[in-house]
């Protein structure tokens, strides 16, 4: 890895791990966007989504846009969605 994706590994590895994964997830997840991101891949993680609510359980702030669901009530992510690379019409890149 060159300087630049060392640098957004390690803020990935910070999201990730603060956003409830475990090291261990958050570094194989990591991994895997350095090579997305080199294949120019255009697909996201809910993960990197500031959109993203709550820690280990999550929920989506953005879910009419995003279209996955009616209600708020409804909002939740299961896991597979939120570690899943993904077109979604509500993504906003979160800040590293
Ligand atoms: S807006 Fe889309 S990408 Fe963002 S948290 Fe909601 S479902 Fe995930």
């Amino acid at each position: 890895m060159n300087t630049a994706e060392i640098d957004t590994f390690a803020a990935r590895l910070a999201r990730f791990t603060d956003k409830g994964l475990t090291l261990d997830d958050a570094e194989a997840l990591a991994d895997k966007l350095v090579t997305r991101d080199r294949d120019n891949d255009s697909r996201r993680l809910c993960l990197e989504c500031a959109h993203l609510q709550g820690v280990g359980r999550w929920g989506c702030g953005n879910w009419k846009q995003a279209a996955i669901c009616t209600r708020p009530t409804d909002a939740g992510l299961a896991h597979v969605l939120v570690v899943m690379p993904q077109h979604c019409p509500g993504f906003k890149e979160h800040m590293r």
